[in-house]
């Protein structure tokens, strides 16, 4: 599966953040095939369509997509040159598809900085440097060995040149990710080595309440980390909410004023940050959200199921959600001329509810 690793400073709320992930977990025995790992939070992707398409289709259960979270442990300055967990750190990293740094913006005297003082621009430069520095011993490593690739004609010329451009950003003070963001850098010819910086990012600020009502300051600390995404919640609240059930939690949400539980948020926003999407499917069994890479065509989208349904495709009877959900039944849709056949070329569009025709 393809997982988001938590990193973060010492003291900033990740284990906080990371136990309340882990409380909120899907039940193990709706997911047979999912090894539950002490370190990795497996989080359901809030969808309020598979309810709808549970009560249309009366399916005996629902299962959302998920995403999962691996607690990385402590990065401190100096993790680049071995310091601390350094070496361990980054390969933990290596392992994870995308990376959200926690970060503090909560007050409290009782609570040490490790840095001495609460400042969220320091604790981003920080752990940005950690990276920065990291693929810029990579890089320097790989140079003369593809520069040799080049000469011999092995490797294409334009690996050299993307080379020398990530290296000018990160000097710059720039993780790749941001430039790709902001620049549309190309990291296409850097991708075997495994850097650290073009992996999707994006950021928690860990906030007191008062901070999550107050949009300027948001606005302040989104501003810090744009064009990347940010969220903001309240991980000692996050906490208390997942020991609550669903209509205990429900109620104190509201009464704090918030519209979506701080953990829905970051699983919506990690979910899209891994650039993935969700098609669904529904029957008497079950009302279920499929993940797939956005862009997946058809026949990619039937093989998450079993490889057989890739191989075998024939086509695939879909129709949106959206036209679903306004006609109020299958049969209802189909009449309405709002259930389409597709090919093997089709691109899926999230919120696709699809079944496969395949040959076995
Ligand atoms: P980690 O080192 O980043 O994993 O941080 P922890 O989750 O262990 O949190 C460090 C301390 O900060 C603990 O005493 C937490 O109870 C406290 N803490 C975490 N989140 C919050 C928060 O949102 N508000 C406040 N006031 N304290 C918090």
């Amino acid at each position: 599966a393809l997982t988001i690793g938590i990193v973060g400073l010492p003291n900033v709320g990740k284990s906080t953040m990371f136990n309340a992930l882990t409380k909120n977990q899907v039940l193990a025995a709706n997911y047979p095939f999912a090894t539950i790992e002490p370190n990795v939070g497996v989080v359901p992707l809030p969808d309020a369509r598979l309810t709808r398409l549970a009560g249309m289709f009366t399916s005996e259960r629902i299962l959302n997509a998920t995403v999962d979270f691996v607690d990385i442990a402590g990065i401190v300055r100096g993790a680049s040159e071995g310091e601390g967990l350094g070496n361990q750190f980054l390969a933990n990293i290596r392992e994870a598809e995308a990376i959200c740094q926690v970060i503090r913006g909560f007050v409290d005297d009782d609570v040490v900085h490790v840095e001495g003082k609460i400042s969220p621009a320091d604790d981003i430069d920080t752990i940005n440097t950690e990276l920065i520095l990291a693929d810029l011993q990579t890089l320097e490593k790989a140079r003369p060995r593809i520069e040799k690739e080049v000469k011999g004609k092995r490797a294409p010329a334009d690996q050299l040149t993307a080379i020398d451009a990530a290296v000018e950003i990160l000097e710059s003070g720039k993780t790749l990710y941001q430039a790709m963001q902001s620049d549309n850098f190309d990291v296409t010819e850097l991708r075997e080595l495994q850097l650290m910086t073009v992996k999707p990012f994006l950021y928690v600020f860990n906030v007191d309440d008062d901070v999550l009502a107050d949009e300027e300051k948001k606005a302040e600390m989104r501003a810090l980390v744009a064009p990347v995404e940010a969220i903001f919640l309240d991980a000692k609240f996050e906490a208390e909410l997942a020991e609550l059930d669903e209509e205990e939690a429900r109620e104190m949400l509201e009464s704090t004023g918030q519209e979506e539980a701080g953990l829905d948020q970051l699983a919506r926003v990690g979910f899209d940050t891994l650039g993935l999407q969700t098609y669904l499917t529904a029957g008497p069994k079950e009302a279920r959200a499929w993940t797939i890479p956005k862009g997946a065509t058809a026949p990619e989208a039937a093989g998450v199921i079993h490889t057989d349904f890739q191989k075998g495709f024939i086509k695939a009877e879909v129709v949106s959600f959206g036209d679903l959900d306004v006609n109020g039944s299958m049969a209802a849709a189909k009449s309405a001329g709002k259930v389409r056949m597709e090919g093997k070329e089709y691109v899926m569009v999230d919120g696709d509810v699809v079944e496969f025709r395949f040959n076995v």
